[in-house]
């Protein structure tokens, strides 16, 4: 007797079920569950009796269905995780396949089988006959000049038949982008990476045209009939870099916009070996590729990498998981790499990889510091300098374009009334709600909770109408463009002003045509963004995010503003960058301000070796969020001793940075060891509340 242990959907616990045939993990399974039909997955194989009386399954739908690569690789995930399989699983497989056996669409053509057409009356008859007289065609343009039925009724005749086709792909761009030769330097790069017995991390400056490197490392796998994986920042899944990669095979796409049946049909096509070549975010990482020979985690310094809900991972760790299992080749690429990718390359385990100058050998931008505190003096309190405000006129009338970037969206950081000092504050967060002008409508929000309140000019508590506005944001800046500057074409894109799925595409055809003079924006127009005609960015405030205690804090502010100075004279000019800071003298503008990652990299690595902090240590956080105060507090204080009693790790417990959101209250533990596997030894060894969240390794320690 052979007995399974089964995941099925929706059901957060996986049982075990027995078969008196042999059955493989990752194989599909009729059963019943709770007295209902249902569809499982193969998780574990065991000859071993369980201690409870077990069931029969019905059936096996599919021997393999998921290679059994990836039911190991949910095995680990779980456990480096801590979560559930279940939850990993679902990761692995659509739920449409556990809900039907075949949901499976495959594209339909019609062919003429008969020729007693002659007799036929119908005018939609006709039309499909004529059509299939000149070629055989698919069932979605036949729907175009009939229905269904009149297809069916033909059918029927004997006059027309079809035959099934491959997978019909989830929706992509009707165009493709060839295959340029590489440059010398392009050349060297991809034979260094190509006969490297290592993991690559190619560190490459913006504009230096790293696609087309990863495009003739797919060119080289698919010769052989294996499969590639690209993953990418979900925002750098644009229509122009899935075209880049159809002219080298088959692509299959995956996102969070996908819909569930997109899903399914993309899925199908990777598992199948229909689809060479799978493009997508950070969930792509789990889809079974059966032939997968090369990964590549391009911009593999954004830290949507890193899952926020469980499990909460690195994507570099899966794909090194899945490069180890697979033995397969694995390159991540950026122009300002993690100080825990870099150091991987200092200590040999990786080999890098420089691709130092752009294609078409423009100058890297000069990058220019605005001290605002001058412009203060000289009673300028707008987020506009001078400087700022005469390079945007010059660059518009030399007929170039302009980005301006503020991670800050809405019209003001808080709002205060001047008169009882009364902060405009969101009742679930206890932090300031964010003012919202759109014309002449105006409301808070809370940027965390998404409560809203309206906004009215008169102060609730002493209906005074004067009011502190404290913090830029997007909206308020492009308020002082269209004062300032009459005439001037500006564009915005931030989560407010992009509501629908191709708003953000949309919007950049528009910047790209030049039907628009500046493009302003949060971090969207920060990355991957391609415009010829740019000449000059202006960060509105470099300041944002710089004051976190984080000790990544400056990493992300590095790395953001290096990507949004490489929007700048990415052709044939060189750019101009203008940063506006209050603070100058911050160490990390010296670094911005020359170009010089490695520079940043090594300052960053001093101080992270002196706190121990990863890559020199590993690092726990565990949260506890309660409505009730003080429960959150005991359970937290509880564990606290715990990890006390049983270790000597350094470990402390404190309120979250942000104490109260959602209408709950938030304590951490940190749990600090000098290596990942003491961690996991203290942490496997404690009794955890439920409701605990456990993040290893986390982005951040907010
Ligand atoms: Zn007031
Ligand atoms: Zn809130």
């Amino acid at each position: 007797m052979h007995f399974v242990q089964i995941y099925l959907r929706s059901v957060r616990d996986t049982y075990t079920w027995h078969t008196e045939h042999p059955v493989q993990v990752g194989a599909r399974v009729a059963l019943k569950f709770r007295g209902r039909p249902r569809i499982g997955i193969v998780i574990s194989v065991s000859l071993q009796k369980p201690e409870y009386k077990t069931q029969p399954i019905d059936e096996i739908l599919d021997e393999q269905f998921i290679p059994a690569t990836w039911i190991s690789l949910a095995h680990w995930t779980s456990e480096q995780n801590f979560t559930p399989i279940s939850q990993v699983m679902s990761l692995i497989i659509p739920e449409k396949f556990l809900l039907q056996c075949d949901p499976v669409v495959r594209e339909k053509f019609w062919f003429l089988t008969g020729n007693e057409f002659e007799t036929l009356k119908g005018v939609k008859q006709k039309l499909v006959i004529e059509k299939l007289l000149l070629s055989e065609a698919t069932d979605e343009k036949l729907r175009e000049i009939a229905s269904p039925t009149v297809l069916k009724n033909l059918a029927e005749k004997g006059i027309i038949a079809f035959r099934l086709g491959n997978i019909a792909p989830a929706a992509q761009p009707d165009f493709t982008r060839p295959v340029h030769e590489l440059s010398p330097l392009q050349q060297e790069v991809f034979e260094k990476i190509s006969h490297s017995k290592k993991s690559c991390l190619l560190w490459g400056v913006t504009g230096s045209g790293k696609t087309e490197i990863y495009k003739k490392l797919a060119e080289k796998v698919l010769e052989k009939g294996n499969q590639v994986l690209i993953l990418l920042p979900e925002i750098a899944l644009t229509p122009q870099l899935i075209a880049e990669f159809r002219s080298v095979g088959s692509v299959a796409v995956w996102h969070s916009k996908l819909s569930e049946g997109e899903r399914v049909q993309e899925w199908a096509r990777c598992v199948s070996g229909e689809a060479q070549i799978l493009i997508g975010a950070r969930s792509a990482a789990f889809i079974p590729l059966p032939n997968l020979k090369l990964i590549v985690l391009d911009e593999e310094h954004e830290w949507t990498f890193k899952s926020e809900t469980a499990p909460r991972l690195w994507t570099h760790d899966v794909a090194e998981w899945l490069s180890f299992a697979l033995q397969t080749k694995i390159v991540f690429g950026s122009a300002t790499p993690r100080l825990e990718s870099w150091m991987r390359c200092e200590n040999e385990e990786w080999n890098r990889v420089e691709l130092l100058s752009r294609i078409n050998e423009t100058e890297l931008p000069k990058i220019q510091f605005v001290d605002m505190r001058n412009e203060v003096k000289f009673g300028n309190y707008g987020p506009i300098s001078s400087y700022l405000a005469e390079a945007i006129g010059a660059t518009v009338d030399a007929g170039k374009q302009v980005v301006l970037f503020l991670n800050r969206r809405g019209f003001s950081g808080s709002t205060t009334c001047r008169m009882c000092g009364e902060t405009y504050n969101c009742p679930h967060c206890d932090m300031p709600m964010k003012l919202h002008r759109n014309g002449k409508n105006a409301r808070m929000i809370c940027h965390v909770c998404g409560h809203l309140a309206p906004f009215t000019d008169q102060c609730p508590h002493c209906e005074a109408t004067n009011f502190v506005f404290r913090g830029w944001g997007t909206q308020q800046v492009e308020q002082v463009l269209k004062d300032d500057f009459p005439g001037l074409r500006v564009l915005r894109a931030d989560a407010d002003s992009m509501g629908g799925k191709h708003d953000f595409r949309k919007l950049c055809e528009k910047f790209s045509n030049h039907e628009a003079d500046v493009l302003l924006g949060t971090q969207m127009v920060a990355k991957g963004l391609d415009f010829e005609k740019v000449a000059l960015v202006g960060v509105i405030l470099a300041d944002v995010g710089l004051s976190l205690p984080d000790f990544r804090a400056e990493e992300r502010v590095f790395q953001l503003l290096t990507q949004v100075s490489g929007r700048a004279g990415r052709r044939t000019m060189q750019g101009n960058i203008l940063i506006q800071t209050f603070k100058p003298d911050e160490k990390i503008f010296s670094f911005i301000k020359h170009n010089d990652t490695e520079g940043f990299l090594s300052w960053q690595k001093e101080n992270r070796l002196a706190t121990k902090l990863p890559p020199f240590g590993a690092i726990a956080k565990i949260l506890f969020s309660h409505t009730d105060k003080k429960t959150a507090f005991d359970t937290a204080q509880s564990l606290f001793r715990e990890i006390k009693k049983r270790s000597d790790c350094v470990c402390n417990f404190a309120p979250a940075f942000w104490p109260r959101t959602h209408g709950k209250y938030h304590f951490h533990v940190f749990l600090q060891t000098e290596t990942r596997e003491e961690l996991y030894v203290v942490l496997r060894s404690l009794s955890l509340p439920i409701g605990a969240r456990i993040d290893v390794n986390p982005a951040s320690l907010l």
